[in-house]
């Protein structure tokens, strides 16, 4: 019996002066730091309750700053030469060039040696003292210090690097506000709303700018966005303006990002008023017609060599006699002869012409030679099925042929992103429009109306649709798209279509 006893208190001794020393449910993690060139460096961080803290005298270490101690009791100094922190033993205040600001955690002060929570060192007021960008990233356990250098984009790559939210964004449009917060890897959310003051959205194992990610605008819908770096996650705070309507909070893919719509708050009167106006209003003036590839990029071959960019030049021309003579607007063809447009440029003639509906035109191919008929699309994220994305990819290709495309196809799926929703309604009625009218002429096989990711109606800022005429792949019809009159009859029955969605439009549905 004693025995048991003498051996009881040899096993629990230790592990009651272990949890003494540093209070409940701690342990250390071992973490890497990065700074500038210089070799990784590892050190220990404390977690507590899940929160991690490091050293203060590591911290002065990282950042070359004077450890001293301050004139009240428990205060720590830091002095940097851009400015001083001074955190004092737990309290959650900490005081960065003279301004209080509070922590959600306090300093612990553990043998003699002080332990500052994670969250003071990256946050931006300590950044700005230390005129450097931090960044932690929970997966990879790493601490990473970028040198503000003097070429901006430099910095701005290595941040993109050490960060898994690699941008923070706002667009305000007419009836909702959207952000985007941009990932580079998979990773999980959390979102709460406080009535109608904030929407917190927390990315776990999100590592996050937050000088770059905390800003305000004037916007009455958000009115700011503030990012907060935590231990195991990132925090990003929507500060909402008295606007401020429902929210729709989704994942989405390619590229990765976590959008949140937050709807414009509108009296019901005012909704009536402004949907009867909008309708009353709503006229299609300007068409344009865009004849897909041209010059460098052929398109699709069909078995005789007819080259796609070239019968579908012919179809345009067509239809855009057909839409003036009967539609009596302005038609725009985005090239009326043999010369290579990059895909962004089509789109952007239309938005330069403020057109009404912008008409992307095709010959299909396939690899099955007896496949046929006619297809019509809109643009969506996501492809109706495996054969309506293969459609999408094969008019995307060109992408390859177009220079410096990286840069753009960026910036076009952001702007992609902004115009979608808009008009998406239009865009997939102007489709079934066109569908009857196709089918009605009884001349072609109808496939239907499709969703998928084409490129050139990204970024469009009106309704759009792509046609896929035929299948240049087969042989009956490759001979019928080189035909004349072939070519007049489906710019004919497009045209119909395209004339009763104008009408249908115009008597505001
Ligand atoms: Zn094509």
């Amino acid at each position: 019996m004693k025995k048991i006893f003498i051996l009881a208190i040899a096993v629990v001794f230790p592990v009651f002066l272990a949890l003494n020393v540093a209070g409940d449910d701690n342990s250390k993690l071992e973490i890497k730091v990065l700074v500038d060139d210089e070799p990784a460096r590892k050190l220990d961080m404390l977690l507590v309750d899940k929160k991690g803290y490091l050293a203060i005298d590591d911290v002065a270490r990282i950042f070359n700053a004077e450890l001293e101690p301050g004139k009240k009791p428990g205060e720590k100094v830091l002095d940097f030469s851009r400015g001083k922190v001074i955190f004092t033993d737990n309290s959650p205040y900490v005081i960065i060039n003279w301004i209080r600001r509070r922590m959600n955690k306090s300093p612990l002060s553990i043998e003699g040696r002080t332990w500052v929570p994670l969250e003071g060192i990256i946050s931006s007021a300590f950044v700005g003292v230390v005129g450097r960008t931090v960044t932690w990233n929970y997966s990879k356990k790493t601490l990473r210090v970028i040198k503000k250098s003097e070429k901006k984009e430099e910095i701005e790559e290595e941040i993109k690097k050490a960060v898994n939210i690699t941008s923070v964004n706002i667009y305000p449009h007419k009836n909702y506000t959207r952000s985007v917060i941009r990932l580079s890897e998979d990773l999980t959310y959390k979102f709460t709303r406080v009535e109608d003051k904030k929407l917190f959205l927390r990315v776990q194992n999100g590592s996050v700018d937050t000088e770059a990610g905390t800003y305000t605008l004037d916007d009455d819908v958000i009115k700011g966005i503030r990012s907060i770096q935590d231990t195991d996650s990132a925090l990003i705070e929507l500060e909402l303006g008295k606007n401020a309507g429902g929210h729709i909070v989704e994942k989405k893919t390619r590229p990765l990002r976590i959008v949140v719509d937050i709807k414009k708050k509108v009296k019901e009167e005012e909704e009536d008023k402004i949907k009867k106006t909008a309708k009353a209003k709503k006229r299609i003036r300007t068409i344009v017609i865009d004849p897909g590839h041209g010059g460098k990029d052929p398109g699709a071959i069909g078995p005789r060599g007819t080259k796609e960019k070239d019968v579908v030049l012919r179809i345009a021309r067509q239809l855009a006699r057909y839409l003036k003579k009967n539609l009596k607007c302005r038609v725009i063809m985005t090239r009326s002869s043999d010369i290579f447009i990059p895909l962004a440029q089509r789109t952007e003639i239309a938005n330069q012409k403020k057109a009404d509906l912008f008409i992307s035109i095709h010959a299909n191919a396939s690899l099955r030679k007896n496949t046929r008929g006619f297809e019509i699309f809109f643009l969506s994220e996501k492809a109706t099925d495996a054969e309506a994305q293969a459609v999408a990819n094969k008019e995307n290709e060109v992408i390859i042929l177009e220079r410096g495309i990286d840069r753009s196809d960026e910036l076009y799926k952001i702007l992609g992103e902004m115009a979608i929703y808009e008009f998406i309604n239009d865009s997939s009625e102007a489709c079934s429009f066109v569908s009857k009218a196709v089918s009605k002429s009884g001349r072609l096989i109808n496939r239907g109306v499709k969703q998928a990711g084409f490129h050139v109606l990204r970024g469009a800022g009106m309704p759009s649709v792509l046609i896929e005429c035929a299948f240049i792949s087969n042989p009956t019809e490759e001979k019928r798209l080189k035909n004349s009159a072939f070519q007049s009859r489906i710019a004919k029955s497009i045209g119909e279509g395209i004339k009763e969605y104008k009408e249908w439009t115009e008597r505001g549905n």
